[in-house]
């Protein structure tokens, strides 16, 4: 082998080198920072606040002119997505305040489990108010875990 070669030889062997070791401090160094952090959640997180209010202080200027600006060129964004929510949360308001003037004298039980405490009501479409399926709690997360699983969004938990 001439010295090129070697030299070669030599960079290839330690790049593999290099990476093998790169990977092993990572993992380590990944475990350390899980550690630390699980030891000191509760400073961290207080820590982190003061940063975050010493920032705002210090650049409260600087973040008003950013959310005058940014509300300037979004106005119609966010007033249109401020009138979505504003129909969608009195939608489901009304619709739960309809059912429940309804149904109040009603004694509801679990349609999975008979059970006839803590019932909630649920709604499959905010549009048919008093369209509702009685669940206890459980049952009722339950429902809305295998709705959410099968990405059916439309389903609100009430
Ligand atoms: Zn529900
Ligand atoms: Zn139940």
């Amino acid at each position: 082998m001439n010295k090129k070669e070697y030299m070669k030889e030599y960079v290839i062997r330690n790049k593999e080198k290099k990476k093998e070791y790169d990977k092993i401090y990572r993992e380590k160094n990944k475990e350390k920072t899980k550690e630390y952090y699980q030891k000191n959640k509760e400073q961290i997180r207080e820590k982190r606040k003061d940063y975050l209010k010493e920032y705002v202080k210090k650049n409260s200027e600087k973040i008003k002119e950013y959310q005058k600006e940014y509300k300037k060129q979004n106005k119609k964004r966010i007033q249109g997505l401020r009138r979505l929510y504003y129909i969608k949360t009195k939608k489901e308001h009304l619709a739960r305040a309809k059912a429940y003037n309804y149904y109040k004298d009603h004694n509801f039980v679990c349609v999975e489990c008979g059970i006839d405490e803590n019932i909630e009501l649920h709604h499959p479409n905010y549009n048919e108010p008093l369209n509702i399926i009685p669940y206890c709690k459980e049952h009722h997360i339950n429902l809305h875990n295998n709705l959410k699983n099968n990405g059916n969004k439309n389903m609100q938990i009430m």
